[in-house]
């Protein structure tokens, strides 16, 4: 698989080049996973993928200007008159294996993961997030890549709790990912960076060249532009 990290920037101010739009990634120039910037569509990708309707994740939520999207859309919900496919169980399109998966990251807006699955190959989109329920850890297995985010480098990232529900809502820390993520696959791609990232550049990737190291895995620190092929 071609794959394309066409943004690395999470839901804060710009400020560096190659990490300054935000979330889309472009399989074989065709499926789009996230689309957080209307420049994307240049691409002409063929169908979209939506992890969940954040701005920095479905640009149109923020511009409210969706009818320049003429090709299918997938997400975990609908947004106003937006042709929206939600499919909860695992379907395929053009030869592309795709299974959803809830995650727990907002309480107003329902968020997935995606597996996506091509000839022999098999990778994990998953974009901002707490946790995985503990029902679908059975579907995560023999990752070739598994590209998640990096809003948070601080062991628990930031979480918080709705006083009347109890919900959790947030982003876990980049090294709880590391420690969930491990077991799946040998490779972690790191996207979606958030304010930390860009205090310190450098001293991020060593930050991130030293988790590799103690978890006996390989990181990938994405940027704009960075093309991988798996
Ligand atoms: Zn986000
Ligand atoms: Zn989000």
């Amino acid at each position: 698989m071609e794959i394309k990290i066409l943004g690395t920037r999470g839901e804060i101010e710009e400020s560096a080049p190659y990490h300054s739009k935000h979330s889309g990634i472009l399989i074989n120039n065709k499926l789009l996973v996230d689309c957080g910037e209307q420049s994307f569509l240049d691409y002409d990708p063929h169908y979209i993928l939506i992890t969940h309707l954040h701005p920095d994740h479905a640009f149109f939520v923020r511009s409210g200007c969706f009818q320049m999207i003429d090709i299918p859309i997938y997400a975990p919900k609908k947004y106003k008159e937006l042709l929206i496919s939600t499919r909860k169980t695992p379907f395929t399109i053009d030869g592309y294996r795709i299974t959803p998966i809830p995650t727990i990251h907002s309480l107003k807006v329902k968020s997935v993961t995606y597996i996506i699955q091509h000839k022999n190959k098999k990778n994990l989109y998953t974009r901002d997030m707490i946790w995985i329920e503990k029902k679908y850890h059975h579907l995560l297995k023999n990752f070739d890549l598994v590209i998640t985010e990096a809003s948070h480098m601080r062991t628990g990232g930031l979480i918080r709790r709705h006083k009347k529900s109890g919900k959790i809502y947030g982003h876990t820390g980049v090294p709880d990912l590391v420690r969930f993520f491990k077991k799946y696959a040998c490779t972690i791609v790191f996207v979606h960076f958030g304010a930390w990232f860009y205090k310190d550049m450098q001293a991020a990737r060593k930050k991130f060249e030293k988790l590799a190291v103690a978890n006996d895995i390989e990181i990938i620190v994405g940027y704009d532009g960075l093309e991988l092929i798996v």
